[in-house]
């Protein structure tokens, strides 16, 4: 149970590793293209994925099958942006990932659901490369008892639940 819990961190970790747009063109993510996606073919994921050679695990929202290929689906709230954040983007990627770990099919792409728009997301071989190493990074850090603050967004910080016990706060 703990390494689960601890393995789910690790993953939500991912969603706040990559933030800025310098950080993108640097890694050059794929942006994302506006989508049509019929929601009911969409399948609820009921158990986490699990990665043992990764130590990774992660859930997507969904699943949809298309053509002989398993496409996850990540719901995201709120403010619907121009283009997907790097972190939605980071996050989909390691499910794709997840997605062809367990059932042996790689993903061509996968969709962030925001409010009122689909963004297809190609997984290609640069996206999975700058995850790996992302992924790498991470597992470097584990074992650090100092790691610096990466970004400078005070909003960011206000949000953060460390906040409190935070000694980089900027808020
Ligand atoms: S409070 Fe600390 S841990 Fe939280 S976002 Fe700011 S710098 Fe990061």
């Amino acid at each position: 149970m703990i390494l689960y819990i601890a393995l789910g961190l690790f993953i939500i970790a991912i969603i706040f590793f990559w933030q800025s747009t310098r950080q993108r063109r640097e890694a050059g993510l794929p942006g994302g293209r506006v989508i049509y996606t019929d929601t009911r073919a969409w399948g609820k994921v009921e158990k986490p994925l699990f990665s043992n050679e990764l130590g990774l695990t992660g859930k997507p929202d969904y699943l949809v099958e298309q053509n002989g290929k398993l496409i996850p689906v990540e719901v995201k709230t709120g403010r619907v942006p121009d283009a997907p954040y790097d972190s939605h983007i980071f996050q989909l990627a390691a499910y794709c990932l997840l997605v062809e770990k367990t059932y042996g099919k790689r993903p061509p792409y996968g969709i962030i659901h925001y409010p009122n728009r689909n963004f297809a997301v190609d997984y290609t071989p640069q996206l999975e490369s700058a995850l790996l190493d992302q992924l790498a990074e991470m597992r470097r850090d584990e074992n650090r008892t100092n790691v610096p603050r990466s970004h400078q967004d005070a909003a960011r910080c206000r949000r953060c639940g460390f906040r409190k016990v935070c000694d980089q706060s900027l808020a």
